[in-house]
């Protein structure tokens, strides 16, 4: 029979959050190990409960939400994120917001609607891999700008501006950070916002981690920094409220919108092809926003997420030749393996070392778009001790390690 072959449009979309070493460790689970998966930001499986008022409105309304419901989202959920957005200044109406199954789809649409064949799109490196892979399936190239390590991974502005040409449609932010954990500030954001007024860009703004702060972090939005610009916004519940399962999210629509509705309209025809987001989800979209923010017990003193961060920060710092940011923000570390002492040619290999050596599950830096392979990340959700236990592991295993 004739080969079955991919399509090329997949020849550079990449995902190796969840990529060839996943395999390898169903394979190790299917052989009886456990595998302590650090590399996914699911807090789910690592003892985060549902808010109770979340689980309940969730299952109130999934006895009555089985219909297709309507294809930017159900307006009471449109309404909340609309007010939301309004309390922070941002003059939206319920027509500019989507709903979607989860950032994931959205990203995914916001891009397609946008590009053509060769049209640019900067993204920050490290990234969240999702943007460069969504970018590359819409037929463009994401183009890499620096974020510094030695400036608390904040955007290098000269980096990004010198990367601009006239194939350049958008801007990605993604603040707070995924993987660096990076919080901008807002000179970072008008320093920002001022390349793409004066080169013409789309601002796309990753929000995700918004509630996820620490050190007394504020979190801005994009979207309030540049009211004089075409900005999505896009934010769920998968992780400020830990249903990501539930697969919840939006993308809200802000600032001058005449001279896009040849793009909104594209958007909306992909929202209406893909019918709708789930349902039942929906209904807690209200819940969430206008309840309490039980996020906050665990990022504040005391909270479980900051606990694990400062554990976690400790136990890399103490792993000779390893350096980390300290992440005021979001579920990750990125840290460094220095290459004078960890001289490593394939840091995807070395993931794969990791695994079969201490069943411990981390992504390769360079699943992150970083260019050189002297970087992991691990995520922050196991419990305070199980992570440094965990980090100590990895230590041990870099101790003997050479490529
Ligand atoms: N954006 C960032 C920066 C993320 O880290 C993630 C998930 O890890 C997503 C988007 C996707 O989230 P969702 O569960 O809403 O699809």
């Amino acid at each position: 029979m004739p080969e079955v072959i991919q399509s090329t449009k997949l020849a550079n979309v990449c995902y190796e959050i969840r990529g060839p070493v996943m395999e390898e460790a169903t394979r190790l689970e299917a052989a009886g190990h456990r595998i302590l998966k650090l590399n996914i930001g699911n807090p789910a499986p690592f003892g985060f409960e549902c808010p109770p008022e979340i689980l309940e409105d969730f299952l109130r309304a999934a006895g009555d939400a089985h219909g297709y419901g309507d294809s930017k989202g159900i307006l009471p959920a449109r309404r909340a994120v609309m007010q939301h957005y309004q309390t922070k200044g941002v003059e939206l109406d319920v027509e500019d917001i989507y709903l979607g199954n989860g950032v994931s789809e959205l990203i995914q649409m916001s891009m397609q609607a946008l590009l053509d064949n060769g049209d640019e799109v900067l993204v920050p490196a490290p990234d969240y891999p999702l943007w460069t892979a969504s970018v590359a399936l819409a037929g463009g190239t994401a183009v890499h700008y620096r974020c510094d390590e030695g400036a608390d991974w904040m955007p290098d502005l000269a980096d990004l501006e010198s990367k601009i040409t006239d194939r350049t449609k958008a801007m990605v932010i993604i603040n707070p950070n995924n993987p660096t954990g990076a919080v901008y500030s807002n000179e970072m954001l008008l320093a920002l916002t001022e390349i793409a007024r004066r080169h013409d860009l789309v601002v796309c703004s990753d929000e995700i981690y918004d509630k996820i702060l620490y050190d007394g972090a504020t979190h801005t939005s994009t979207a309030v920094i540049a009211p004089d610009l075409l900005v999505l916004t896009f934010n769920g519940l998968s992780k400020s409220y830990r249903v990501a399962g539930y697969r919840a999210g939006w993308l809200a629509l802000s600032g001058p919108k005449e001279h896009a509705r040849s793009y909104i309209e594209g958007l909306t025809v992909l929202a209406n092809m893909r019918l709708c987001a789930n349902v039942p989800a929906q209904h807690v979209v209200a819940t969430a926003l206008g309840g309490r923010q039980s996020v906050k017990d665990l990022v504040l003193p005391g909270g479980r997420l900051l606990a694990q961060r400062d554990a976690a920060y400790e136990a890399l710092s103490a792993i000779p030749g390893v350096s980390v940011v300290k992440p005021k923000g979001a579920l990750y570390m990125f840290p460094r393996l220095d290459p004078k002492v960890y001289p490593l040619r394939d840091d995807a290999r070395m993931v794969l070392d990791l695994l079969r050596a201490e069943k411990i599950m981390v992504v390769q830096g360079t699943g992150f778009n970083w260019p050189a392979p002297d970087h992991f990340r691990i995520v922050t959700l196991p419990h305070k001790d199980d992570l440094t236990d965990a980090i100590t592991r990895i230590g041990h295993f870099l101790e003997g390690y050479a490529q």
